[in-house]
């Protein structure tokens, strides 16, 4: 991909002394009192460098809570003026922008249903002509590089220079294990292609639960990235959006302390194109494996119905036919024949394995 950003760097409009940039807040400003107590919690934590939430509100189905609106940056501004936090908060339109601007908001981010929709970044870019503010684009919600790439180079049609990604994760058409897979590689190839590029981990969008935040922070950190943004909520169960991946302030000053932020080489990965492309293959082989995880649950659901209906593990049609497929379409994608045959009779093999296991637990 042939691109060019002139990218402002990140230290220039926000100080961090070079540890990785925090953003903390809720999914939602909700009322006035929960913005104020979040936003207090988490200054006394002393992490944070910039404060988000959602004023308005991209939900996947109507009649969720879609975000407070123009009250809700009321009680932001007070926030602001009690903690000294700047504040981010997601546009979607041009309306949106003009009331962030006129609330004094210090960062914009456009969120991954946006980034999707060129009309709509379209739209966002003309508002912004002229303005000299931060933006932050989400990854759109399909692995698009070249659709995330667009909206930048959108933003910087209007002068927008100050700028950052952030990767939040893409989304999946089957349950598997994180809301939004992370794709790393995806993260990877923007900085390759524009190093100077912040890239910022949203650890909460890509876990969708709690239990996941540390793992993938911690994940976050060992890229290099150049900070992360994170959800937290005074009640976190009592949030009126994404309640099961935030968590409270002191919950994620916590989490934040256990995690090791290996700043000698800060950066450094990114930079090296061998420890670069060591980092795609790592990553792209924990996709493998998840891949064969999620392989291997369904194996075991279609033991379970051979065992309740009574059918045979080894259906040698059904074994032949995929013998061949997959043959076929290794030849399609370059792959050495030989080498996925062998790999697929393992696979085979380890799926006759399992399946024979689940026939004998009843019989046991
Ligand atoms: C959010 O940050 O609360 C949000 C809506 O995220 P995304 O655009 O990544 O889904
Ligand atoms: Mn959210």
């Amino acid at each position: 991909m042939n691109a060019n950003l002139d990218v402002v760097p990140m230290q220039e409009w926000i100080k961090t002394d070079g540890k990785p940039l925090i953003i903390a807040g809720p999914c939602s400003a909700e009322t006035e009192e929960q913005v104020l107590e979040t936003a207090n919690r988490i200054k006394a934590e002393g992490y944070a460098h910039i404060m988000r939430a959602g004023v308005w509100k991209p939900r996947t189905r109507p009649g969720s809570f879609e975000g407070m609106g123009e009250p809700a940056l009321k009680w932001l501004v007070e926030a602001k003026k009690q903690t000294g936090l700047p504040l981010a908060i997601e546009v979607a339109t041009p309306e949106h922008i003009e009331l962030a601007l006129k609330y004094g908001v210090d960062v914009l981010w456009i969120g991954a249903r946006t980034t999707v929709n060129p009309f709509n970044v379209q739209d966002l870019a003309d508002a912004l002509k002229g303005v000299d503010i931060p933006v932050l684009v989400k990854n759109p919600v399909n692995p698009d590089l070249a659709l995330w790439v667009g909206a930048f180079e959108r933003l910087q049609g209007s002068g927008i220079k100050k700028l950052g990604a952030i990767h939040r994760g893409f989304s999946n058409a089957q349950e598997v294990k994180y809301r939004n897979s992370p794709m790393w590689q995806m993260a990877v190839e923007m900085k390759r292609l524009f190093p100077q590029l912040p890239i910022i981990g949203d650890p909460s969008h890509m876990a969708g639960k709690r239990s996941l935040l540390m793992e993938l922070s911690q994940r976050i950190l060992d890229l290099n990235y150049d900070g992360m943004i994170i959800e937290t909520h005074r009640d976190p169960d009592a949030a009126w959006s994404d309640a099961s991946q935030q968590l409270t302030p002191e919950a994620l000053g916590t989490m934040l302390r256990e995690l090791e932020v290996r700043q000698a080489n800060y950066g450094a990965e990114f930079t090296d194109e061998l420890a670069a492309m060591r980092a795609k293959i790592d990553n792209i082989d924990r996709e493998l494996m998840e891949v064969l995880a999620a392989r291997m649950a369904i194996v075991e659901k279609l033991g379970e119905y051979k065992r309740d209906n009574n059918v045979a593990v080894l259906q040698l049609d059904r074994w032949k036919q995929v013998h061949a497929d997959r043959a076929k379409q290794a030849s399609g994608l370059g792959l050495y024949p030989e080498f996925v045959e062998e790999l697929f009779k393992l696979v085979h093999l380890e799926s006759i394995r399992k399946q024979t296991e689940v026939m004998s637990a009843t019989v046991a």
